[in-house]
């Protein structure tokens, strides 16, 4: 019977089971890269529009694979997810950049604050309030210097999310809703949930390329945003009209290229003068 099969069918399966494979050997490794240092954090710094100050910054993961180079978060986040390997991982992202935040504000005798993105498999497992304690104990970060990023499907469950995030505020750390706009949230849920602050999502940003602008996505949010009394920081700002747009808005914070791509620690440190004085 095999014979009978079209050919371009068993192209296609040949190709899928290819893909599986790889998949594997990406868990495999990514398994491995946890152990052997091959992962680490990028901060990318976001500067408060009001005082034009440099005082929190975003959390990213990298993935430097010995034979393949880089490695998307976005490919490895998924795979990290479905091995359950996410739970390690998480804890690790928390750990590291509580540890560097601190680090960082002795270096620069600052307050910085670091936000962390979270997932939901981290998020939804039994003990996540205690992890985070034990994260701000081990690493004795202030809880008023960390905020956690999460996404609005995750918070579409209200009441099952709405407790775990109370216990979390409880502690002292902030939440962030992550790429706002681009989930299905309502204004009616949205007013009860315990969190403090909206990124609006880049690709709102990118469609405005002048001070004069009209982008009824962004003014909304932010007004949404101001009226709920929730703080609002602006992703993907590439551009000095962008900027402008913002200021004119109130928007209160904004992250993107124009301030500084994601930089390591040491490059952060180094660049902190002139980053925060453009
Ligand atoms: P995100 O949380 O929305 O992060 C913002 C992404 O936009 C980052 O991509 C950042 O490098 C990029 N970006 C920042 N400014 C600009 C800009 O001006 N223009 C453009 N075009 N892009 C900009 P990145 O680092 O590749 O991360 C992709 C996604 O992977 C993140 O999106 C986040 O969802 C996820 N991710 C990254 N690190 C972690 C982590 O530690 N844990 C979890 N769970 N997810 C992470
Ligand atoms: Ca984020
Ligand atoms: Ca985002
Ligand atoms: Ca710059």
């Amino acid at each position: 019977e095999a014979d009978k099969v079209p050919e371009r069918i068993l192209f296609y399966q040949s190709s899928m089971l290819n893909l599986r494979t790889k998949r594997v050997e990406l868990e495999n490794d990514l398994y491995k890269a946890l152990e052997n240092d091959e992962l680490f954090l990028q901060y990318q710094p976001q500067l408060d529009l009001q005082t034009g100050e440099i005082k929190s910054m975003e959390a990213l993961v990298r993935w430097n694979h010995p034979t393949k180079g880089w490695i998307s978060p976005m490919d490895f986040i998924p795979i990290a997810e479905e091995s359950g390997l996410i739970i390690p991982f998480g804890r690790w992202v928390l750990e590291t950049a509580c540890r560097q935040t601190m680090e960082l504000q002795k270096v620069l005798n600052k307050p910085f604050k670091v936000s962390v993105n979270l997932s939901v498999g981290q998020l939804f497992q039994d003990n996540f309030v205690d992890i985070i304690k034990e994260v701000i104990k081990d690493t004795n970060i202030s809880p008023q210097s960390l905020e956690l990023e999460i996404t609005e499907s995750m918070t579409m469950n209200t009441n099952y999310i709405t407790p775990i995030l109370k216990d979390l505020k409880e502690i002292g750390l902030t939440i962030a809703i992550d790429d706002f706009g681009t989930g299905y949230s309502s204004l009616s849920y949205l007013k009860d949930l315990p969190i403090d602050c909206l990124k609006i999502d880049r690709s709102f940003v990118q469609k405005v390329t002048n001070i004069e602008d009209r982008e009824p996505l962004v003014d909304m949010i932010i007004s949404m945003a101001q009226h709920l009394k929730l703080s609002v920081v602006a992703e993907g700002i590439e551009t000095i009209e962008q900027l402008q747009y913002l200021q004119r808005k109130n928007c209160d914070f904004i992250q993107g290229y124009l301030i500084s791509k994601p930089i390591n620690y040491e490059e952060l440190v180094e660049k902190y003068e002139e980053i925060q004085q453009e």
